[in-house]
């Protein structure tokens, strides 16, 4: 085998033969030579791994036609946008991190268009002409929204918990449940963000059981809050205590200590309506009285990657203060995503912010998409295809135990291992993403968008050949 592959390797020209070839061909008058060298460099690693994977589909026509093969990745190379692409998500992961988590309604998209191609007030108040703060234009609506007395966004989740340690607790202590300390998507981790805005954890209570108590009995001169974390991406089932917003925010007020809460996803909305588990949504924990609480906003927000802290005002006034700001600050096109997004929830159109469409999708409709897609697919003679109930779920550290039902449409290959088939699909011009369970290939529709349909379609039917 490994003699095959050194002759196949053997086989490949070197890069500065396929320059001058593809320079000769018909198509690549427009592209000048860096583009079509960085393009061929790019292809020629790309066959050189596939070769020493061993893994050639019979599909791939690498074997059997190595300058086909060649010529056509490298024009692919030249007429792509090179390695950001967009995928078709049939995973029915709604919120999914590898794939750029939340959608962005069109509306909210358009708005960025808009602000990105035209100039705009971002820093100017045109009452008075002097400059402004590019944080007004989000305030009032955040305000309005969640009935904080003042906000501060700023470029994720992560940093807004580390500008608040950093303003507020730098050498001084935190106090922290033992049952929140979370590891949240492999390089968020509570404890090391303290540390990095300076502050020491003093953890408090066990893994699985925390009373108020512990808290109080932790407090000392030193300490400058109690920070409570939303558990986000794993649940204690069982014999279990947390201590509720609410009581914290007592024992703070007696004791003069400020409770800042990271709710991780943050909604506007109680899930349950969807069937999902309670939750405090966002104004809910405004008006329970924490001191300052932070959010992602690209998570059940489902607007851009922002960190959304809301509070009170002086508080929220110290944070702007800080120098970590300025290295912190967003974009103005993360604005208007931001605004984009909110003045949907202002107007009531929830149904427009993707998140929240996928979320509150019915069975029925699902079973229509499924079955939808496995007509277009049942023409297929290497396939098996079947319409099954399946669940999907929301993804990016919201609601880990929450299962949303589902309805799919399900795929088996015939004449060749299931995995092979999701390589084939993941391979695809515009990859497309779906799971394996068993022998199956599982798409959910509850992620995919109208135009993926016909798009998944031609793709699967190209294993016929
Ligand atoms: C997701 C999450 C974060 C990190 O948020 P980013 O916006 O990804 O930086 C922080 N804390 C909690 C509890 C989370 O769930």
């Amino acid at each position: 085998m490994s003699n095959n592959r050194n002759s196949l390797l053997r086989l490949l020209p070197s890069v500065n033969e396929l320059v001058a070839e593809i320079a000769q061909s018909e198509g690549a008058k427009e592209y000048d030579l860096p583009a079509m060298t960085w393009a061929v460099r790019r292809v020629l690693e790309k066959a050189r791994n596939q070769m020493l994977e061993q893994e050639l589909e019979p599909a791939e026509d690498i074997v059997l036609d190595l300058t086909y093969w060649l010529k056509r990745e490298i024009f692919k190379e030249l007429k792509g946008s090179g390695s950001l692409k967009r995928v078709i998500n049939a995973t029915g992961v709604i919120l999914h991190t590898n794939c750029g988590r939340a959608l962005l309604a069109p509306e909210a998209a358009a708005f960025v268009a808009e602000q990105a191609t035209c100039y705009s007030n971002l820093e100017l108040d045109i009452e008075t002409g002097s400059r402004g703060s590019r944080y007004h234009h989000v305030d009032d609506i955040l305000t309005e929204l969640t009935g904080a007395e003042a906000s501060l966004v700023v470029n994720n989740n992560a940093a807004a918990v580390l500008l608040i340690m950093n303003t507020f607790a730098d050498q001084k202590e935190v106090i922290v449940s033992r049952g929140e300390l979370v590891e949240i998507g492999g390089s968020f981790r509570i404890p090391e963000v303290l540390k990095a805005g300076g502050a020491r954890l003093i953890e408090v209570g066990t893994t699985n059981k925390t009373w108020l108590h512990d808290y109080r009995e932790a407090i000392s001169a030193e300490t400058a809050m109690m920070l409570k974390v939303h558990p986000s991406n794993f649940r204690i089932e069982g014999f279990h205590h947390a201590v509720s917003t609410a009581e914290l925010v007592g024992l703070g007020d007696e004791l003069g200590i400020p409770v800042v809460e990271d709710l991780g996803s943050g909604s506007f909305f109680a899930g349950t309506d969807y069937g999902l588990p309670a939750e405090p949504t966002i104004q809910e924990t405004v008006k329970s009285g924490v001191s300052l609480l932070c959010f992602s906003g690209d998570k059940l927000l489902g607007g851009p990657q922002a960190g959304i802290i809301l509070g009170k005002k002086e508080l929220i006034e110290k944070l702007k203060k800080n120098q970590l700001t300025r290295a912190l600050r967003v974009d103005k096109l993360v604005i208007a995503a931001l605004i984009g997004t909110l003045r949907l929830y202002q107007k009531g159109q929830i149904e427009k912010i993707p998140v929240w469409n996928m979320i509150s999708r019915t069975r029925e409709e699902l079973a229509r998409d499924a079955h939808r897609l496995a007509a277009l697919l049942s023409d297929i003679s290497d396939l098996e295809v079947r319409v099954q109930e399946d669940e999907s779920c929301i993804g990016g550290g919201a609601f880990p135990t929450a299962a949303l039902f589902s309805v799919v449409c399900a795929v088996k290959p015939k004449s060749r291992p299931v995995d092979s088939l999701e390589k084939f699909m993941r391979q695809a011009d515009i990859p497309i993403l779906a799971r394996i369970a068993k022998d199956w290939l599982i798409l959910d529709p509850r992620t995919l968008l109208p135009e993926d349909y016909t798009i998944i379609s031609e793709r699967m039917h190209a294993i016929d050949l």
